[in-house]
């Protein structure tokens, strides 16, 4: 099933929705790149947590 995330720009300080597509086991690959609304750029997010990489 799909989960929704929030999590923070770091470019723009916004809250970004994403929809994390539920997909199957990719090993050990943790963080993918979500192409963000706000700043148009990617960030990686941990699927695991749906935090942004290097976020405490
Ligand atoms: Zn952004």
């Amino acid at each position: 099933m799909d989960r929704q995330i929030v999590f923070k720009c770091p470019q723009t300080g916004m809250n970004v929705q994403h929809r994390l597509a539920a997909a199957a086991d990719q090993g050990t690959e943790t963080h993918v790149s979500v192409p963000c609304p706000a700043c148009t750029r990617l960030h990686l997010i941990n699927r695991a947590t749906g935090r942004l990489l290097g976020e405490k």
